[in-house]
């Protein structure tokens, strides 16, 4: 190893579902929304002034802002915006996990927060969820130096109840509370309402699932004024201008358009409700989800061997060979079209 690779800060990355460059196949490994955006968004598009492309954008993110405290009913002070929630996870980890006990979170969920973590060399303890994948409460009932939880879970899609998540906030006033709500307009009820009573609670939520702006990169959270402040901070001191003035614009409209972010929630809703019926008639196993995908196994087909046989039929699910979860296929919840195209698939191998 030369002297300089010996300061350098090693990582292991993490590993993003694959984005293949064609588009005859049926996505099903990311958790994007099949549906295109508002129509307002390629209005915005259209309209947008190539000459203001030469300012930088507006470091405070106004109208995105606005637009985010206006639609969920809190102030200005309580709204950060990010590109993607990633981005403001990562920021949330840096600002609020400052300490030298471990930072908790599920042993199966989204596979970043280790992430970050090591990142940042920030001490973590994973939380192992019990047999049926449900994340313990009792768990998160003790000294440590912080909490992530998503909700719902992610691969599972399992919601766990405001109650439960309440004591969890509740019985940790000293360290930060973060939910991660990427999937929560899919069905859950979100942490919001808690956030007038507990001030060390941080609601993360995105652009990306739910109102199909993956590509955009947009996340957002909720927080008190003082908790909002404190990640400002830390954004302003590693890059003033996240948020591009076409993500501004275009998130803004999004959130505007109340009408077709209802709309495409309870297509997604009842598709997912149809492939539920439909995986269960062809043998598989899954706990309920509250979000856009199913994370499901078949007690007689080796999920690899699914995963790799789909693939081969242009249909990408994910597959994760993690201890645990290497028996089980994320399916993302596309198009009624597409998925009846993958149970059609299914159907001949597994019947
Ligand atoms: N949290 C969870 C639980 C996720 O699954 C994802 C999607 N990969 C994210 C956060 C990040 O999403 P984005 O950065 O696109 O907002």
């Amino acid at each position: 190893m030369a002297a300089w690779e010996e300061l350098v800060r090693k990582v292991v990355p993490y590993t993003p579902g694959e984005q293949p460059n064609c588009s005859n196949i049926i996505k099903l490994n990311t958790n994007e929304n099949p549906y295109p955006p508002s129509p307002k968004v390629l209005k915005v598009l259209q309209e947008i002034k190539i000459e203001n492309l030469r300012k930088y954008p507006d470091p405070t993110s106004q109208i995105l802002v606005e637009a985010l405290a206006e639609y969920y009913g809190v102030s200005k002070q309580q709204v950060f915006v990010g590109v993607g929630s990633d981005d403001v996870l990562a920021m949330s980890f840096l600002t609020f996990f400052n300490g030298s006990k471990p930072i908790l979170f599920p042993d199966i969920t989204y596979s970043f927060y280790d992430v970050w973590a090591e990142l940042y060399r920030i001490p973590y303890k994973c939380q192992p969820l019990d047999e049926n994948f449900e994340i313990q409460t009792e768990d998160y009932l003790q000294e440590c130096g912080g909490i992530v939880i998503p909700n719902p879970n992610a691969p599972t899609g399992i919601e766990k109840n405001l109650e439960e998540l309440e004591k969890i906030i509740a019985g940790n006033p000293e360290i930060i509370v973060i939910i991660d709500e990427a999937y929560i307009d899919f069905g859950g009820t979100s942490a919001l309402s808690l956030l007038s009573k507990y001030e060390n609670l941080l609601v993360v939520q995105t652009f990306s699932k739910s109102r199909s702006l993956a590509g955009m990169r947009i996340g957002y959270a909720f927080g008190n004024e003082k908790l909002i402040k404190y990640l400002n901070d830390v954004k302003y001191s590693f890059n003033s201008y996240t948020m591009d003035t076409t993500a501004l614009l275009i998130g803004t409209e999004a959130v505007k358009d109340e009408v077709y972010f209802r709309e495409t929630l309870q297509k997604v809703i009842h598709t997912r409700e149809r492939t539920k019926k439909e995986l269960q008639r062809l043998g598989f196993i899954f706990p309920d989800s509250k979000s856009n995908f199913i994370f499901a196994s078949h007690p007689k087909y080796q999920a690899k061997e699914l995963f790799e046989a789909l693939k081969a039929a242009d249909i990408y699910v994910r597959y994760f060979n993690k201890p645990r979860i290497n028996n089980y296929l994320r399916i993302s919840i596309g198009t009624d079209q597409e998925m009846d195209v993958l149970i059609r698939f299914l159907e001949k191998y597994v019947l």
